[in-house]
């Protein structure tokens, strides 16, 4: 980090911002310009607030060299991360369909989607058992049945189940839940990322519905702060102006975010798009762009779905998604191979 100092600043002022930062254990060295003096810092500067300082009358300007997430930068981390979900494994070159419902309904509805989403290809069985809704009247999710139900298809199929948490006062019931899905709703509950971070189970983060990738990142970092290194992100569309979509699908997410960080990407078309049909042309799209898996809807009666049915697949248009995705997979774009 660099602190550009505004002309004429006195000695004695420097002198006093620099005993400050060498009080939170923070190596200065200071070059002295015609006009400006410059201090740069060096050591690990995560922890020191830029605003705080920018704010000083003494400074002209701050400026970051390094990025403030460290467990998931790329820099010390060379080799891209796989987490490993009971041995279904997704990045470093491992690619996964994770599909289901977008909420778990019924035991006959959950698994017999778990059994066709198997059939074509899929590597995890998601479904929502608690959701979060815009309204307060509608379907909240079967909760902690649900989870159960899951369970029940996770022990017919085999798949490992992934299901979203809302509430870290839930982790108990989220024990035998292979991947624990944070929503873009909760991607900034840093209490609950706090929490999660003491676990050692895949986290699954979503991107906030207007979050930027560095935001993203340091969310990902909340978790891997406390000691849980397995993250997966997940790029599902942010809001914009455009209403045709129910988001904008920023699939520029996964280029950007191959070159600042180790973990996988994986992209949902069915949050981002809102509507079936726009589902497979972005679903291709994300698999060509390199990301390591997608999360994708599935419902068996989409017309009757209690959750976003517009947006979900039958199985049939599923399985034709899943094979268009496997004869891609060849052709996908490749990271960090130097
Ligand atoms: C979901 O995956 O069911 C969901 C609610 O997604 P998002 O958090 O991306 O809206
Ligand atoms: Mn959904």
């Amino acid at each position: 980090m660099v602190v550009v100092l505004k002309p004429n600043t006195k000695q004695e002022q420097i002198e006093n911002l620099k005993a400050w930062l060498e009080s939170m254990d923070i190596a200065t060295h200071i070059s002295q310009g015609l006009n400006h003096t410059i201090i740069g810092l060096v050591g690990d500067t995560s922890a020191v607030d830029m605003d705080l300082i920018r704010a000083l009358d003494i400074v002209e300007n701050v400026q970051r060299i390094q990025e403030p997430f460290k467990n998931a930068n790329r820099k010390f981390h060379n080799q891209d991360l796989v987490v490993d979900v009971g041995g279904v494994k997704i990045g470093g070159g491992n690619f996964q369909i994770i599909a289901g419902p977008c909420s778990v309904e019924s035991e006959e509805q959950v698994c017999y989607i778990a059994e066709c989403v198997k059939k074509s290809g899929a590597g995890l069985l998601r479904g929502g058992a608690f959701k979060p809704r815009t309204s307060p009247y509608s379907f909240q999710g079967l909760q902690g049945d649900g989870l159960k139900l899951l369970l029940e298809a996770k022990e017919k199929t085999g798949l490992p189940i992934v299901s979203e948490i809302m509430n870290a006062l839930h982790i108990p019931m989220f024990a035998d839940v292979d991947v624990i899905q944070v929503g873009a709703r909760n991607m900034q509950n840093f209490e609950l990322l706090k929490e999660l971070g003491k676990l050692q189970k895949p986290i699954l983060l979503k991107r906030g519905l207007a979050n930027t990738i560095d935001e993203l990142l340091m969310s990902a970092e909340y978790i891997m702060a406390g000691g849980n290194e397995n993250v997966i992100l997940c790029e599902r569309g942010i809001r914009t102006f455009e209403t045709r979509t129910r988001n904008t699908l920023d699939l520029s997410a996964i280029p950007v975010l191959k070159k600042l960080t180790h973990l996988p990407i994986i992209v949902d078309p069915s949050h981002a798009m809102g509507y079936s049909h726009l589902v497979k042309p972005m679903a291709m799209a994300a698999t060509v762009a390199g990301a390591d898996g997608l999360m994708i809807e599935v419902h068996n009666n989409p017309a009757k779905a209690l959750c976003d049915g517009p947006q979900s697949l039958t199985p049939e248009a599923f399985d034709d998604v899943a094979k268009q995705i496997f004869k891609l997979r060849p052709f996908a774009c490749t990271y960090n191979e130097d």
